[in-house]
């Protein structure tokens, strides 16, 4: 599922929403009811989804 991390800009406020597609736009804070909240980058989107595929991140050489 979907788990993304938002701060709020009025209070700093952070917290973690479960959302689906379209309701992006009318996230507010839990806290203020503020809709001035931003999208942070998180680790915490897909728990438990493929874990040791880093395999991908092998130098191929240069040129
Ligand atoms: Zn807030």
């Amino acid at each position: 599922m979907p788990i993304f991390e938002y701060q709020c800009s009025h209070c700093s406020h952070t917290f973690e929403k479960l959302v689906f597609k379209g309701e992006e736009g009318g996230i507010e804070c839990p806290e203020c009811q503020k809709q001035d909240v931003k999208k942070l980058m998180s680790a915490v989107s897909f728990m438990g989804s493929s874990i040791g595929t880093c395999a991908a991140d092998a130098p191929k050489g240069f040129g």
